[in-house]
């Protein structure tokens, strides 16, 4: 990192630069405050080193080798050849062209940037070291905390990035392992899951609970486990990870289920995926009487400000949804309130996906949530396999559904299990924020033929008026 040098004080001092962070820092640089930034390792933080950025790389790579090798009945017969070295060389240069670019951009717009941790010594004040040496101290005005999280470790299973990887190490893997075992069906181990399966590995998944994707509807997460099972994922639903112990060729993890049945099961690696914590050790919170709350994040109000008034927090350290989109949302949340040009926090709207095979992807309420909330919600669906798009695609499997106040039609939210899911919720995002109805939805002219039109088909469905399925 190119470091400038460290000033004595700064209006606004921003820790972190992942996407909470930087996008922070540049907010309240737009609006002509003195901004100092300090990260105390790679521009882009998790998201872009070592999270969605390189996993949605390998998950883009993994899919067209296995869709070019699955494409026979489309006419097309290709014999593929994966060179994994490649494929993580270019994975890494996709990072490396945006981690420099969020440097740039913060240069450009005139923030200071720092090299080293920070750790507070008071409510207006930071310690700086950096390689273990102390560089000196920074007084600021306001400061936002935005120090991420990392992975959690399993107890008996510390990571030494040889036999047991987080997945930072398992994004990083410079050969192909034959076998994996993945701890934990959450959407990091899925996305993981899938893209070495897809790369002929054999995996075996372990998840103490009776589903992947624990939290999403049931109907939703069966597609994806579906799919994994046709990929080969060997799925082990209600075993808990106990111990293991180093092969010849790698590890041997034990399992044991509530039946205390144990059982045993050989990879290369183990991948523990399960879960995430806030990373708040190296700020010495207490010196500026920041609390946490019982799970160790970082505790703020609609405003962002923590206990202590000048100091914000945002992203995953100020706790779930632990996201990028939500990180930056607060970071530019944060960035007005100190610059007094913004009040609340009003996202109605926060979308999750999931880029597994196919992906997942939802915003605002289930109709489970709208039901207990009192709402009385219509539903309304549009199979993949009746979308002239998804055939075209040779790719049926999963749905859209929305769901609505079934008194005024204000779309309330949606779950979508179906390829691009990603990138359709967008449409449902903004019609929860805007309270968009579900007529508005349906009236509004789709293009022909794209999967959009699947969003269009459920709104409608809703009212009983698709046209392309069956109304319910
Ligand atoms: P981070 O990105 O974690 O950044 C925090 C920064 O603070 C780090 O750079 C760290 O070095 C720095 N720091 C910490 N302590 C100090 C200190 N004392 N001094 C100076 N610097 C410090 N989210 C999505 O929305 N979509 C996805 O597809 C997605 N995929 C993911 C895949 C994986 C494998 C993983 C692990 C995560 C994924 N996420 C995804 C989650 C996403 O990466 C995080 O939600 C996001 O990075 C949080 O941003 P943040 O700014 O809060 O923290």
């Amino acid at each position: 990192m190119a470091a400038d040098s460290l000033p004595t004080e700064t209006e606004v001092l921003v820790i972190g630069a992942g996407p909470g962070g930087y996008v922070a820092a540049i907010r309240a640089a737009q609006s002509g405050l003195d901004v100092t930034l300090v990260e105390k390792d790679a521009y882009g933080g998790t998201c872009l080193n070592v999270g969605c950025i390189p996993s949605k790389a390998l998950i883009t790579a993994t899919d067209i080798a296995h869709e070019a090798s699955e494409a026979e009945t489309m006419g097309i017969s290709a014999d593929i050849d994966v060179d994994f070295g490649r494929m993580t060389e270019w994975k890494d240069g996709v990072v490396d062209r945006l981690t420099g670019g969020v440097e740039k951009l913060c240069k450009g717009n005139g923030v200071t940037l720092l090299d080293g941790v920070a750790s507070f010594t008071g409510e207006n004040e930071v310690e700086i070291t950096s390689d273990g040496t102390r560089q000196g101290v920074l007084a600021f005005e306001h400061a936002i905390v935005a120090t991420g999280s990392r992975p959690i470790q399993l107890p008996g299973f510390s990571f030494d990035g040889q036999r047991i990887l987080s997945s930072t190490h398992a994004l990083a893997l410079d050969s192909l392992p034959d076998q994996l075992v993945v701890i934990g069906a959450g959407y990091i181990g899925m996305e993981l899951s899938t893209v070495f399966a897809k790369l002929g590995v054999d995996v075996t998944v372990v998840e103490m609970l009776d589903q992947v994707l624990p939290g999403y509807e049931r109907d939703v997460a069966r597609v994806v486990r579906r799919r994994g099972e046709k990929l080969g994922i060997d799925f082990r639903f209600g075993e808990q990870a106990a111990s293991w112990k180093p092969t010849t060729t790698g590890v041997r993890v034990s399992t044991r289920n509530e039946d205390d049945e144990r059982f045993e099961y050989d990879g290369d690696h183990v991948v523990v995926a399960v879960g995430r914590e806030p990373v708040t050790d190296t700020l010495n919170l207490s010196a500026a009487a920041i609390e946490t709350d019982d799970s160790g994040f970082v505790w703020t109000d609609e405003q962002t400000r923590t206990s202590t008034a000048n100091i914000f927090a945002v992203g995953d350290v100020a706790g779930e949804p632990m996201l990028a989109h939500k990180a930056s949302k607060e970071g530019e949340i944060a960035a007005e309130v100190v610059a007094g040009t913004s009040e609340t926090i009003d996202p109605r709207a926060i979308p999750a996906a999931v880029f597994t095979d196919p992906e997942i992807a939802t915003v605002g309420m289930t109709e489970a949530e709208a039901e207990e909330a009192g709402l009385e919600p219509i539903v309304g669906e549009m199979p993949m396999r009746a979308s002239g798009r998804a055939l075209t695609l040779g790719e049926t499997d999963g749905f859209v559904r929305v769901v609505a106040n079934g008194t005024t039609g204000t779309i309330l939210g949606a779950q979508l299990v179906c390829p691009d899911a990603s990138e359709l919720v967008a449409e449902f995002a903004l019609a929860v924020e805007t309270e968009a109805t579900l007529t508005e939805v349906a009236s509004t002219v789709h293009t022909h033929p794209t999967l959009t039109e699947a969003v269009m088909e459920a709104a409608a469905n809703a009212h009983g008026a698709a046209v392309h399925t069956l109304n319910r």
